[in-house]
């Protein structure tokens, strides 16, 4: 059996599979305030343990809500929790659970979980972007997740797209996610309208063919179109996977995005690929956490064999 965790900016969630990576139970919880790296650690652990039972586990996979330290697998900056630099997850797990733990970004693993349980692409290149509370990014080729930086890779939520735009937490102005995730888009939509709209009424007044509404997701769309163009003409991706709260049934704004992307991208690779909803939803990461879990598990032990 194999534990999944996440740890995200609202919520926390636990759940089990089996060695084949399916999901059997996913439990939720959602964060307290001010909560901290340890208090995470503790309710997750808590969750895992419950669900668990008395059952032997194999392995854990965890996806962490901020950069992971390859190196270590200890957790890099993260902007909505304190505490993690005092902290050390792989051993607090590895003696939580008495199994080997196995520790990623969550968008990485929803990457993974995509193209093995989810639109599934395993032969060709996927990238998995989540439009939530912020925006993240992953990246998988032919199955495996590509893991080429010593802190992750994909932070296309940090893809500075307004210089003179609002100020985001890793530093920088403008970026992606302070424009397009979903306190971004009520920030814009403030902006623009003059009121105060949340995300989700932002996206069903623009569903409904509310004009106003209209024209704040337009310029979201454009933002996203010009991002996601880089992204195809780097990577030329067989499949771009979008997912996170803001994407949550909405094909129209999918829609939106891609002829808003298509225009920018290099003509050879133009019209090439697939554009889709999340098919997980919720369960994206921790479908992810489980496939990565066991893939790291395999390499261990064919390491230690050979
Ligand atoms: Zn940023």
């Amino acid at each position: 059996m194999i534990i999944c965790l996440e740890s995200g900016g609202t919520k926390l969630v636990a759940a089990v599979a089996e060695t084949d990576g399916e999901l059997r139970t996913v439990a939720r919880r959602y964060r307290r305030p001010g909560q901290e790296a340890l208090e995470t650690l503790t309710d997750l652990v808590e969750m895992g343990r419950e669900l668990a039972g008395a059952e032997t586990i194999d392995a854990v996979g965890y996806g962490f809500g901020g950069t992971v330290r390859r190196a270590d697998q200890r957790p890099g900056p993260c902007f909505h929790e304190p505490g993690w630099e005092n902290v050390d997850p792989p051993r607090y797990l590895e003696e939580a659970f008495r199994a080997p733990v196995f520790i990623e970004n969550d968008c990485n693993l929803g990457a993974l979980g995509e193209a093995h349980f989810g639109v599934r692409d395993t032969r060709g290149t996927l990238f998995y972007m989540t439009i939530g509370t912020g925006i993240g990014g992953g990246i998988v080729h032919r199955g495996r997740l590509l893991q080429s930086g010593a802190l992750g890779e994909g932070e296309i939520g940090h893809v500075v797209v307004d210089e003179t735009g609002p100020d985001c937490p890793c530093g920088n102005r403008g970026c992606l996610e302070t424009l397009c995730a979903g306190p971004g888009l009520a920030r814009l939509a403030s902006h623009m309208l003059g009121s105060t709209v949340d995300a989700c009424t932002l996206m069903q007044r623009f569903r409904k063919g509310d004009s106003a509404a209209t024209g704040v997701v337009e310029l979201a769309a454009r933002y996203l179109g010009k991002t996601l163009a880089v992204t195809i003409n780097l990577l030329a991706p067989d499949t771009i996977v979008m997912g996170g709260g803001v994407m949550t049934d909405n094909q129209a704004f999918l829609e939106l995005v891609v002829s808003r992307t298509e225009p920018h991208v290099f003509p050879f690779f133009r019209n090439r690929t697939r554009f889709v909803l999340s098919a997980l939803g919720e369960n994206v990461v921790s479908q992810g956490a489980a496939i990565y879990a066991i893939q790291r598990l395999a390499e261990q032990k064919e390491t230690q064999t050979t």
